[in-house]
Order: structure tokens, then sequence, then C-alpha cells
């Protein structure tokens, strides 16, 4: 007999990150090395995705370009 069925231990994960988007604008944007750590830096949109902000997770070095659409 299956008991406790009502208090499931192992709950399903509703996941609260709302990952709506599908395609993230992210994906195309291209990586970057940070100039002295050779590490790939953490990118981010700005400015309304006009601007790609690169951050450096090792030395905090950061570095904005322009998004050049394809
Ligand atoms: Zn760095």
């Amino acid at each position: 007999m299956a008991k406790g069925l009502s208090h499931n231990p192992r709950m399903s994960t509703p996941n609260p990150q709302t990952t709506t988007s599908t395609a993230d604008p992210l994906e195309s944007v291209p990586d970057r090395l940070c100039t002295w750590c050779k590490v790939p830096m953490r990118k981010r949109l700005v400015g309304g995705q006009a601007f790609i902000h690169y951050t450096c997770p090792k030395c905090v070095f950061q570095h904005a370009t322009k998004c050049q659409p394809a």
C-alpha cells in the first residue's frame, strides 16, 4: 500500500524563474575574452539592446561595444 502520497518529499519543483524568452538575444552576441585574464566575460545587453556590456568575472574589467546587427 502506498502511503503518504499526499505528502510527497520529492516535490516537483516549480521553476520560479520566468524564462519566457526562447530566443535569447545574448545567444547571438559573440564572446569576448578579458584583455588580461583571458577568460570569457559576462555579457549583458544595455541601452535597449543597442550595446553589449561585457564584464570580466575575475578582474571586473568592463567593456562596452556597440551591437552590430548582422
Ligand atoms: Zn579580467
